[in-house]
């Protein structure tokens, strides 16, 4: 009888304890880690972008950005490549990461001895240029092979190497066109962060429901949602969905609202961006936003982290 008095003490102890422990769970706060991440698309590096990029540093110096650098920039005509490297570089801050974002420009597939590829694009346009650059929404994942990209990706992160940036393990492909090719592609080249995943209906604001970017993207990545997390997709690469889109696509009310879902569904990880090329007209939608999203994580007791992210050496 005392034996067994005793084993109901100990079972109900347990129970009791394992409550409190749930209790001390749900008491922790809650937490979104929010990425914002730039697209340096390789076309064009004008005064009013960078200045715009330099405005938001001063505006928010704590915090980091991922720039994710198209290295088109750097092999194309020009005579002062350090120049430009300059110029990329007084947009950063010592707490930003920088990785990789990759179109295929013609300019970048010849430098890199790939074959050029016009077809297909994601703008319905036609790349087959003769003089000049073109290449810009030719996709990665429909256009080349996975030998081609794999190439295409090495060549890329060593001219960046060349120019003084670091080696990256951050990516994003060009208009998202990521698929099985290129996740091999960059696992070969051991890139461990993935950031190419998007809801196509993010887009439908500016790409027509049959354009190629939309129907491209619902065949590449046809379960994504707004409330996508990370998970590994290949055997060291990280996919973080960009589950926000770029600023390009998004009024500020909309990344508040998508900021509002993701915390109304305990999602821990958001993330947002923009592109440098059109920072001078769009970056002001995430200006503006980031007060708000400050001010709703500071009346929820959310706490509200700007991702740092490590930088390989
Ligand atoms: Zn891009």
């Amino acid at each position: 009888m005392i034996l067994r008095f005793f084993n109901y003490s100990v079972v109900l102890g347990l129970v009791v304890l394992i409550g409190i422990i749930g209790l001390k769970q749900d008491e922790k706060p809650q937490s979104i880690e929010v990425y914002v991440t730039v697209d340096w698309e390789g076309r064009s590096l004008d005064d009013e972008d960078i200045e715009a990029m330099q405005s938001f540093r001063q505006q928010f110096p704590y915090i980091p950005m991922l720039q994710l650098l198209n290295p088109a920039y750097f092999v194309r005509n020009h005579a002062y490549p350090a120049r430009l490297a300059q110029t990329v570089q007084s947009t950063f801050l010592p707490i930003d990461t920088q990785g990789l974002h990759v179109h295929a420009w013609k300019s970048l597939t010849e430098y890199c001895g790939v074959a050029y590829q016009y077809s297909h694009s994601f703008a319905d346009m036609d790349e087959n240029c003769q003089k000049g650059d073109c290449g810009y929404t030719v996709s990665l994942e429909f256009a080349y092979t996975e030998q081609a990209l794999t190439k295409l990706i090495a060549c890329s992160n060593q001219i960046l190497i060349d120019n003084g940036f670091n080696k990256s393990v951050h990516f994003r492909a060009g208009g998202w066109q990521l698929g099985p090719k290129l996740i091999a592609a960059l696992e070969a080249n051991d890139f461990t962060w993935d950031s190419s995943r998007i809801d196509a209906d993010l887009l439908t604001t500016r790409w027509h429901e049959d354009s190629g970017m939309v129907t491209m993207l619902r065949q590449l990545h046809p379960n994504s949602t707004p409330l996508d997390q990370p998970y590994l997709l290949g055997k060291k690469l990280m996919e973080v969905p960009n589950n926000a889109a770029l600023a390009d696509y998004t009024s500020t009310k909309q990344i508040v609202t998508l900021f509002k879902s993701l915390i109304a569904e305990k999602k821990q990880v958001m993330v947002l961006g923009f592109h440098q090329e059109t920072a001078a007209d769009f970056l002001v939608n995430l200006e503006k936003a980031i007060p708000e999203m400050e001010a709703i994580a500071a009346a929820g007791n959310i706490r509200l982290v700007w991702v740092v992210q490590r930088q390989p050496t």
